[in-house]
């Protein structure tokens, strides 16, 4: 079934120094907010775009005696991203206090799990191509809180704080150093976006904050990387820089790059890199220093004593995996192999899955190619120039499945059949009865292209002179007889008659 993921890994960037090459070695901290309508602990809503400090219960607000409650809806969540990551679910594990002080974290620490996460170690691969995929491991996923948002542009000497974030559910995934440049940082990025759209866990939605990227970020010599993978001694690798806070794939790569240079440029001087925590200043298009990286015990965790430990059982995690969609990389497998469609093709069409979903209901029963091409060029073409998803698609399948059937039938050429697409899509008609009131049926009478095939050779004897001593001429009295029938003779039996009666 997954025959696609026979692939060569590939090739890492390289960036040539002044004293040779260097590679790049990358690993993203992913927060991706769990798709839940209420909080992790309080039963406060996520929604976004609320008036500000209003979905905030006591809990959230760090009120005295207020005690969390763990909302198992957002745990069930994290399982299956975890299950669609292919990782281990640790059937026990814990929630500690990450003890910090910010404006907009009333409870003075964050509730995450550093020493017992709910989900091990897992892998996504990334396609870079066909038969090009990066397989990246995941390190492990912990479920924890969001903080609040401080506003500090509202006005000239106050900031402000919302909280309607703090508290809400994310879930931190982290990788292993094993990306290997800026565009595939950004794949991965994309890639888990995906699963986790197919998987309903999180909706992805960068620009809202739902999905942002810590980008860890260090440079080494050709065949050290390889050293490293043999022994995982991260003493091979140089030392890294993270970006914080990154929620643009375009921002990701610009920062990466940047950064990979900044580093280089260090090494080379002589000097060393500092392990430090940066930002990305998109209008610079640079990073700089935000802070130097703290460690674990800078923050003091301890395991939450207002928590037990989370015990979840096989029997219930078992229930999700048996309820998990088809993923991506399955799906693009079987539309390669059932619909006989390119590696290319099929990556488009499952890029989301709303889009499968509609490309599956126009190819069922009917030539895969053909539907492809169909929802691909004509349908994604158009509703990307209107602006609109595929919810919105003023064509439904079935329409676009009649017209597939009518060129499969032969009632109508490819040509015409883009004349009723845009007719179906514009003005909410059904492609059969545009073909049948507006009479655009295609012309497979030979009588009728006969007759109009003699006109024309009748009308242009030099050009029948000249198609005659050079055949490749034939063409222009094709054209000619598919003009004088509006387009809807068959292109085909066109041909033919034309060649037969030049004597070709
Ligand atoms: P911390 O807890 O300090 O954030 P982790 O060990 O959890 O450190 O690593 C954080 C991220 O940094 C992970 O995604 C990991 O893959 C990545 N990482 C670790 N070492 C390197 C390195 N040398 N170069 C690039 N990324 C690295
Ligand atoms: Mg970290």
């Amino acid at each position: 079934m997954l025959d696609h993921l026979t692939f060569e890994p590939p090739k890492p960037k390289v960036i040539a120094g002044a004293t040779g090459d260097w590679e790049l070695v990358i690993g993203l901290e992913v927060h991706a907010q769990i798709a839940s309508r209420a909080k992790l602990f309080s039963g406060a809503s996520t929604q976004f775009g609320a008036e500000p400090n209003s979905n905030v219960a006591f809990v959230d607000a760090g009120m005295p005696g207020m005690l969390p409650v763990i909302n198992e809806g957002c745990v069930a969540l994290a399982v299956k991203t975890g299950l669609g990551l292919k990782a281990q679910i640790n059937l026990v594990s814990a929630f500690d206090r990450k003890n910090y002080f910010y404006p907009d974290l009333p409870q003075g620490y964050q509730i995450s799990q550093l020493y017992h996460p709910l989900v091990g170690e897992g892998e996504v691969i990334v396609d870079m191509g066909p038969g090009v995929a990066r397989k990246v491991r995941i390190e492990r996923i912990h479920v924890e809180q969001d903080a609040g948002k401080s506003i500090h542009d509202m006005d000239p000497h106050m900031s402000f704080v919302d909280l309607n974030r703090t508290g809400v559910a994310l879930m931190e995934i982290v990788s292993r150093p094993d990306i290997r440049g800026p565009e595939e940082a950004a794949a991965y990025v994309a890639k888990l976006r995906q699963i986790m759209r197919y998987l309903g866990t999180c909706n992805g939605d960068m620009q809202n904050g739902n999905l942002r990227a810590d980008v860890n970020v260090s440079v080494c010599r050709p065949g050290d990387y390889e050293t490293y993978q043999e022994t995982q001694d991260f003493s091979h690798l140089g030392t890294r820089c993270e970006i914080k806070n990154m929620n643009s794939m375009r921002f990701i790569q610009a920062a990466i790059d940047y950064e990979a240079r900044r580093q280089i440029a260090l090494l080379e001087d002589g000097k060393q890199v500092v392990q430090e925590t940066r930002l990305f200043d998109p209008d610079k298009g640079e990073t700089r220093s935000m802070r130097s990286k703290e460690e674990a015990h800078d923050y003091r965790y301890f395991p939450d004593p207002d928590l037990l430990p989370l015990e979840i059982e096989q029997a219930w995690v078992d229930d999700i995996a048996a309820g998990l969609p088809e993923l991506p990389d399955e799906k693009k497998a079987r539309f390669v192999k059932d619909f006989g469609l390119t590696e290319y093709d099929a990556d488009v069409l499952t890029a989301e899955v709303e889009n499968a979903a509609y490309f599956e209901q126009v190819a069922e029963g009917r030539d895969g190619k053909m539907a492809a091409n169909w929802v691909i060029n004509e349908l994604f073409g158009r509703l990307k120039k209107d602006d609109r998803e595929i919810s919105e698609s003023p064509i439904s399948p079935a329409r676009l499945g009649q017209i597939v059937d009518l060129i499969a039938s032969d009632a109508i050429s490819g040509k015409i059949a883009k004349e009723v697409f845009d007719k179906a899509y514009t003005e909410d008609r059904d492609p059969a009865e545009i073909v049948e009131t507006e009479g655009l049926k295609q012309v497979t009478d030979t009588g009728a292209i006969e007759a109009a095939v003699d006109e024309v050779i009748a009308a242009n004897p030099a050009q029948v002179e000249k198609a005659q001593a050079n055949p490749k001429l034939a063409g222009w009295f094709v054209g000619q007889v598919m003009k004088a029938t509006g387009g809807k003779a068959n292109p085909k039996a066109v041909n033919e008659i034309v060649t037969a009666k030049l004597g070709l």
